[in-house]
């Protein structure tokens, strides 16, 4: 089987078994050391080969200097003091093959030297022949053993290590996972406000805690904005049926005599439950807007159509305001009718609204390059430049709408930015306090219709 089969083979075996995560660092550093130990063995090999090449050379001029005291061998004495063990005169010339330093160098077992004992034997030309120098390698061999020893101990004692302290590992190289699940646990819809310590925990750990707490921190903003949702809306519709409630026992008590009481009474319950129709529709709305379920039937079609309607509609709405429509420009949209039409009765309904009576209501549509504009501006109150940015939130009202206006929930222009947006377009309000505003719808212009 190939080597890297068996590798790949080893390593699935290793992550099938159900080692704890200290245990399968401490295999995978094993692993890593005995390669690098033969790696390292390898280097310190040739690191100390090139090192003793002058000392080699140095032996060899040196042997080449003098004449073996014996028939063609050196003597002991002749030895002393250089770095090789013996050297003999050869009878017959170097043999051509023998070229370059390298090929010269042999490594042999026992043939000239002392049995078992691994030497290098290296052949060189002198003046006083072809001659051979047997380097022993005993001395580097207990070297190797015991630095290959000293590092497979380690490695071993390191692995017995692991095995023996891994709970104690575990805990202390999970602990910020084991925090983080702690935290985790803790958490529940009425307590979100928890968070993952980052001091403690590193690199990656602390990424993953930052993200957790940025995750959180979205979840916990939903939740609490859907809670205000919810409790807002009870409010609202605790006022009015308080009120039918109220009738209801006055009806109970003198409406089958009074018919004073019994109009009022059918009046104010007939006002009180359309306001709480449209509460309740336009809280649909919203939340199939969160629920993702909100349908827009999309047509082309020109925007006037629509305009014209809702003036219309206003001004059998209010007959103390002066309403103007201004076509300023052709566009053709594309869009939900039904729905446009329904955002521009916001802008037109809260213009009455906050319009004192007498003032001027103006509808216009325009084109602007690739958008089609509509806008209703009035020359009502106006906004303060500190409400402005809050009049687009859910149940938001001023405290001026409050005192001037009773009906209303502060939904009107939440929805009304939904529509917009839905179609790919932005709301913008321009507003000064004693001189009016303008809301202004920005649309794209329908691509299908520009062709
Ligand atoms: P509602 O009209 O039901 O209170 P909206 O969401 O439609 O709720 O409007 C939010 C707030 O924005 C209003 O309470 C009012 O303070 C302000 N507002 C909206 N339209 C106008 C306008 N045309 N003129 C002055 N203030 C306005």
């Amino acid at each position: 089987m190939p080597r890297r089969r068996m590798k790949q083979k080893f390593s699935r075996l290793l992550s099938n078994l159900h080692f704890s995560l200290t245990l399968r660092i401490a295999i995978h550093f094993a692993r890593q050391l005995l390669n690098t130990t033969f790696f390292m063995l390898v280097t310190v090999t040739l690191i100390l080969i090139i090192a003793q090449v002058p000392t080699v050379n140095q032996t060899l001029d040196a042997l080449g200097a003098i004449k073996p005291d014996l028939p063609r061998q050196y003597s002991a004495e002749q030895m002393r003091g250089l770095a090789a063990t013996n050297a003999y005169l050869l009878e017959e010339p170097l043999p051509s093959t023998l070229k370059g330093f390298i090929a010269k160098i042999k490594l042999a077992f026992a043939r000239f030297a002392p049995a078992q004992t691994p030497y290098v034997q290296i052949y060189a030309d002198s003046p006083e022949g072809p001659l051979v120098a047997v380097f022993s390698l005993e001395y580097w061999l207990q070297v190797y053993t015991l630095l290959f020893w000293a590092l497979l101990c380690l490695d071993l004692y390191r692995a017995v290590y692991f095995l023996r302290y891994r709970n104690r590992l575990n805990k202390k190289v999970l602990k910020p996972i084991a925090d983080m699940a702690a935290a985790a646990a803790a958490l529940s819809a009425n307590n979100l406000s928890n968070r993952f310590s980052i001091e403690g925990t590193k690199n990656e750990l602390k990424d993953l805690a930052s993200v957790i707490n940025q995750m959180l921190d979205r979840i916990e903003r939903s939740y609490n904005s859907q809670k205000q949702f919810v409790s807002d809306a009870s409010h609202e519709l605790r006022t009015p049926i308080a009120v039918i409630q109220g009738y209801a026992s006055m009806l109970e008590r003198w409406g089958k005599t009074d018919k004073a009481v019994l109009d009022e009474s059918i009046s104010a319950i007939s006002q009180e439950t359309t306001g709480m129709k449209e509460l309740v529709e336009r809280l649909l709305f919203l939340a199939r807007h969160d629920k993702k379920t909100l349908m827009l039937e999309m047509e082309v079609f020109d925007p006037t159509e629509v305009m014209s309607s809702v003036h219309r509609d206003a001004k059998l709405l209010s007959v103390a305001h002066h309403f103007e429509l201004q076509l300023l420009g052709n566009a053709i949209i594309r869009g939900d009718k039904g729905m446009l039409k329904q955002l521009m009765r916001i802008l037109v309904d809260n213009a009455i609204k906050y319009t004192p009576a007498g003032g001027h209501i103006t509808l216009a549509m325009g084109a602007e390059g690739e958008n089609c504009i509509l806008s209703v501006s009035d020359t009502g109150e106006g906004i303060s430049s500190e409400e402005l940015p809050r009049i687009f939130d859910r149940f938001y009202r001023s405290d001026q709408a409050r005192q001037v206006q009773s009906s209303g929930h502060g939904l009107g222009l939440s929805i009304a930015r939904i529509i917009v947006v839905a179609h790919g377009g932005t709301l913008n309000v321009r507003s000064k306090i004693g001189v009016g505003s303008t809301f202004s719808v920005r649309l794209p212009i329908s691509r299908e219709a520009r062709g």
